[in-house]
């Protein structure tokens, strides 16, 4: 069975704190593992999820703000510890590739990881295989700052009650999706008649930003948003200032976007309690959930048309 569903390795804006460790986000999508922003102290907060190196198939970094890449250096050697097999591209800013170079080599080990460099300086599909796309678009925040979004392409959905009425079983079934139709006697089945429209899922992480067009059109009718909310409303100009968002701002941009389920995270230190995020939200979008550490999320299931 496929697995959709993120897990939260970390919360924490800027500084970890006694609840919140770095940044940290492993989405889980039908046997990948995404690997978002590994902050400090990732790789203690994976044993902690029951989630490994080798579960790791691609790491994109938003930008190389320490919260959001200072556990890559950990992370890469341990999938050169763990002995992973197959390659992880990594995708990151391409301005920010002597961060880069420094955290790849950032202390002695004997590296056996077969990594793939892709730096980022185009917005657009950054890979693209049969079932998903990565698409990076430029945020607006202090530095070069780029979120993504995985794109599964739309498809169809099989209707077994149409294939019944025809009579269409065994290895036709194959044949009709294969190539789209099916001779049978002398009728020509077409593909459309026994399914119906599939739209492709999406997930979006928007982090660190200011509320932006690039943000808007990463959220467009996603499934799931995994969206920064540093701060509450009281600090709005503040958050801004600086680069970032409030929890109210996560909710406009998530209503304005059409975003089915809203993650809350990167929360500044001076609050305790993430329910407060998630009250300022709520108010705003019906489907809101302020993050923590360890916590797992699914990917809202598909919708039927
Ligand atoms: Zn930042």
């Amino acid at each position: 069975m496929s697995v959709r569903e993120l897990v939260v390795l970390g919360t924490a804006s800027q500084v970890p704190t006694r609840h919140r460790n770095h940044n940290g986000y492993l989405l889980l999508w039908d046997g990948r593992g995404i690997l978002f922003d590994p902050g400090e102290g990732t790789q203690r907060q994976m044993i902690r999820s029951g989630v490994s190196a080798s579960m790791i198939t691609r790491i994109c970094v938003t930008h190389f703000h320490g919260d959001h890449c200072l556990g890559l250096a950990g992370m890469i050697q341990r999938i050169s510890l763990d002995g992973v097999p197959h390659e992880v591209p990594i995708h990151y800013p391409a301005s920010g590739q002597v961060y880069f170079d420094r955290l790849r080599r950032a202390s002695i080990f004997k590296d056996m990881s077969t990594l793939e460099p892709s730096p980022v300086d185009t917005p657009g599909p950054q890979h693209t295989d049969d079932t998903v796309e990565l698409i990076a678009i430029r945020l607006s925040h202090t530095v070069e700052s780029w979120g993504y979004r995985i794109q599964e392409p739309d498809g169809r959905r099989i209707l077994p009650e149409r294939l019944a009425e025809l009579g269409i079983q065994g290895q036709d079934i194959g044949t009709l999706v294969r190539d789209g139709a099916l001779q049978q006697g002398d009728r020509l089945i077409r593909l459309d008649e026994v399914s119906e429209p599939r739209p492709g899922q999406a997930v979006a992480i928007v982090m660190d930003t200011r509320p932006c067009r690039g943000a808007v059109e990463l959220a467009r009718g996603v499934d799931l948003l995994i969206c920064e909310s540093t701060y509450l409303d009281d600090a709005r100009r503040e958050a801004h200032e600086r680069g970032h968002m409030t929890a109210r701002d996560a909710a406009e941009l998530a209503q304005e976007a059409g975003v089915r389920r809203l993650v809350l995270t990167h929360f500044s230190q001076r609050y305790p309690a993430a329910e407060q995020f998630l009250e300022e939200a709520a108010r705003i979008h019906g489907d809101c959930v302020a993050a923590r550490d360890g916590l797992r999320v699914d990917v809202p299931k598909r919708r039927r048309r």
